[in-house]
């Protein structure tokens, strides 16, 4: 198939079938950019409250610029991949600052914003400003590979740049904008992954993988990524006022920004001994309050893409009032611990398993 078949089909098949969607027709780079980062590894029905939710509390690139870094996490909690909410975060910061609020206009100038690759330039560039550049992820890699029947890994730098010259290629000969848009939406609707309705889709006639029967097989990558097993004790300490402590994750790891309970990792899945947990509240308490035995409440377990966490949570419960915490742990009133942004196994803890009223 020739690049300008593949953008005739395309359009054709989209002027029918255009998905209406809450930042669909935007030319504000604000809005385009909140909703290609939420997007990002995120299914529409999921992101679609967030971005409301965002739009809200900072209704321009001014208002999340001077937002707290606690309250972008917070109005990002439950979406995951937290190093997004960051980089928008710093990103606004950058606009603000170095471009008086106002998004740059060009593809260069847009790449060199942090957290804005090749992709959210491409959106951003050809929906707010018609730049020629095509929009190449995930569904796009695999909507290309099948059609030409790349049976190459699309994991490789050669095949990557043979899909995306293709694509240059096709999104010249239209309306930037509404090429990418096509693009975006025949790869959520038709190309789908696993076993698409190839008998209906308007491609079929070109489409190498459908007439060699390889389209379960395409794309083919070559890596496969084991997922890194972590295994994380959380001990929320409570005092007979109902306060329990929690500490900011700072580290350059997973979920940093976030908050979390007192935590020791063990890297087996065993129990944290005597010690290591005198060692752990020694941290945090003065030596005359320890001597509670943890009480174990739940096991709890989450997917990320690179790890997958188990999580056991434990309760202590003291029998006298917190005396001074140590920095940098934070004591704080079990009915507002829900105002600070958890990752979303905390999240499912306190909301099910906290076994206390006050949360
Ligand atoms: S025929 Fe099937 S594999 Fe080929 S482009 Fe259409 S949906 Fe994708």
């Amino acid at each position: 198939m020739n690049t300008g078949q593949f953008s005739q089909r395309l359009l054709e098949w989209w002027s029918e079938n255009k998905r209406s969607l809450p930042w669909k027709n935007q030319t504000d780079p604000y809005k385009i950019w909140l909703s290609e980062i939420i997007l990002q590894q995120t299914r529409v029905e999921q992101g679609t409250p967030y971005y409301h939710r965002f739009l809200i509390l900072f209704p321009d690139v001014k208002a999340l610029a001077d937002a707290t870094t606690d309250q972008v996490m917070k109005a990002w909690q439950g979406l995951g991949y937290y190093s997004r909410a960051r980089n928008l975060h710093q990103t606004a910061k950058q606009i603000v600052e170095l471009h008086h609020s106002v998004f740059p206009q060009d593809y260069d100038g847009l790449l060199k914003l942090k957290g804005i690759g090749p992709y959210t330039a491409a959106a951003i560039g050809s929906f707010a400003y018609e730049l020629p550049y095509p929009v190449v992820d995930g569904n796009v890699i695999r909507l290309v590979s099948r059609i030409n029947g790349i049976t190459r890994p699309v994991d490789t730098k050669e095949v990557l740049n043979e899909i995306y010259l293709f694509v240059q290629d096709a999104i010249r000969q239209t309306k930037p904008s509404e090429f990418n848009q096509a693009l975006m939406d025949f790869g959520a609707l038709v190309c789908i992954p696993g076993k698409p309705d190839c008998i209906k889709c308007p491609m079929n006639d070109y489409c190498s993988a459908y007439h060699q029967s390889l389209v379960q097989t395409i794309p083919y990558k070559s890596k496969r990524v084991q997922k890194v097993i972590r295994y994380f004790h959380y001990y929320d300490i409570q005092d007979t006022s109902g306060n329990t402590i929690i500490i900011q994750r700072t580290e350059n790891d997973i979920w940093k920004n976030l908050y979390e309970f007192p935590m020791i990792e063990t890297t087996a899945e065993t129990t944290p001994g005597r010690d290591d947990i005198t060692g752990l509240l020694l941290k945090i308490l003065p030596e005359n309050e320890l001597g509670a035995t943890p009480v174990k409440v739940v096991k709890l377990k989450q997917i990320l893409t690179h790890r997958i966490i188990h999580a056991d949570f434990y309760k202590i419960s003291l029998n006298c009032t917190f005396g001074e915490i140590k920095q940098p742990y934070c004591l704080v009133d079990s009915q507002k611990v829900s105002n600070f942004a958890f990752p979303k196994i905390i999240t499912s803890y306190l909301e099910n398993n906290s076994g206390s009223k006050n949360y």
